[in-house]
């Protein structure tokens, strides 16, 4: 990449840094991508279909990466963190680290876009429903990797699925006042596909309330009750406990007013959305804003831009799905070029 060409760092190689880098790259000026896993994909990597519309996230994947690999103003090191950042005249001095061969690089950019995504919360400390302790008890993450297997035949059919909505989300006690966003809509579709693969297995899933806002979500949830027969079970359940090698949920149906208890073979915790560990170290480091929970959070009327020349999009501003994610990539980048741009 020409020296003299303006450059902007990326951090973060998911489907937010990746639609960033691109338009940086589209626009002229040099985008270099920096993901710490060994491949670009983020948590989409680890999806196997995609809400709204039953995609599949690999596609996605593929088609940004061979678009980035065309343009040559795009620079992507995966196996790639950042060591350390300093205020240069014109923006940053950073230094990068191959966390494979530990070589590091030094280079100079204008503006830094953080697209670090988030994490979701431990739920170990919600000991009732036995994370951690029985294996069949998973996040949704973990359960995106079960299906997976289901789907490769990896693994035995089960009998019985049950999905616990809002935990660690909208609980002052034990997690996060606010609404993770995303989990109703992931949580149907998950719902949804165990029944494509396995039409005969119970399916149920407990929830306080349904949040489905957005263009063609609630058809989306509807399909999945009316459609796919998920039975939804209004309440929040009391206690997983083992039961002949199954697992027995006890919980109450609010609606009904009556004590409900399902056997079932695997249990998903549909966890709270919460801000990736490293994230308060990179925005000290680049000095940018956070909220009251460590998400990044933007100066005002300014969308995208989080302090001097650093801009952010994504997951580490907040619970987002990928269409959100790529949205807010493009709209960092269009601020990130106005300023460079003029500068
Ligand atoms: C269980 C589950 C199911 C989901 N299902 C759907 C769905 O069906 N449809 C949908 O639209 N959305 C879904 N989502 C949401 C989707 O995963 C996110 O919208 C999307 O991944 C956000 O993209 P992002 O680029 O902001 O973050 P991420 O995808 O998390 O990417 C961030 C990247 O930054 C990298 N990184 C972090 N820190 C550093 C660092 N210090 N240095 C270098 N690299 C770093 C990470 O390794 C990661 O690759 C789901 C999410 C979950 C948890
Ligand atoms: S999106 Fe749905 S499941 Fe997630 S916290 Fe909000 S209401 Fe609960």
């Amino acid at each position: 990449m020409d020296d003299h060409v303006k450059k902007v760092l990326v951090i973060g190689g998911g489907p937010a840094g990746m639609e960033a880098a691109l338009k940086i790259g589209q626009a002229g000026f040099g985008a270099i991508l920096v993901e710490r896993e060994p491949e670009l994909g983020g948590t989409l990597k680890k999806l196997v279909s995609s809400f709204p519309k039953w995609e599949d996230p690999a596609d996605l994947i593929s088609f940004k990466a061979h678009m980035l690999e065309d343009n040559g103003n795009v620079e992507c090191l995966t196996s790639t963190t950042v060591l350390s950042a300093e205020r240069s005249q014109k923006g940053f001095r950073v230094t990068l680290r191959h966390l494979k061969n530990r070589g590091s690089r030094e280079l100079d950019v204008d503006a830094v876009i953080l697209a670090t995504g988030f994490d979701l919360m431990d739920v170990s400390v919600y000991g009732e429903y036995g994370y951690g302790i029985y294996p069949n008890v998973m996040s949704s993450l973990e359960f995106e990797e079960r299906i997976r297997g289901w789907k490769e035949g990896a693994e035995p059919m089960p009998k019985g699925v049950a999905f616990f909505k809002c935990v660690g989300s909208r609980d002052r006690s034990k997690g996060f006042p606010y609404c993770s966003r995303i989990c109703c809509m992931y949580t149907a579709k998950q719902a949804g596909l165990v029944k494509d693969l396995f039409p005969g297995t119970k399916v149920y899933v407990f929830y306080m309330d349904y949040r489905a806002a957005g263009k063609g979500y609630e058809e989306f949830v509807r399909d999945i009750i009316e459609q796919k027969h998920v039975r939804y079970v209004r309440g929040r359940p009391a206690k997983v406990l083992p039961e002949n090698g199954r697992l027995l949920v006890r919980a109450e149906d609010t609606l009904m007013g009556i004590p409900v208890e399902v056997v079932v073979d695997t249990v998903v915790l549909a966890s709270a959305i919460v801000p990736r560990a490293d994230t308060q170290a990179l925005t000290k480091m680049f000095g940018a804003l956070t909220d009251e929970y460590g998400f990044i959070e933007s100066l005002p009327y300014t969308p995208a831009r989080s302090g001097e020349r650093v801009f952010f999009a994504g997951g580490c501003g907040f619970a987002v799905e990928t269409q959100g994610a790529l949205q807010q990539g493009a709209a960092a980048a269009a601020e990130v070029i106005a300023l460079i741009n003029k500068s």
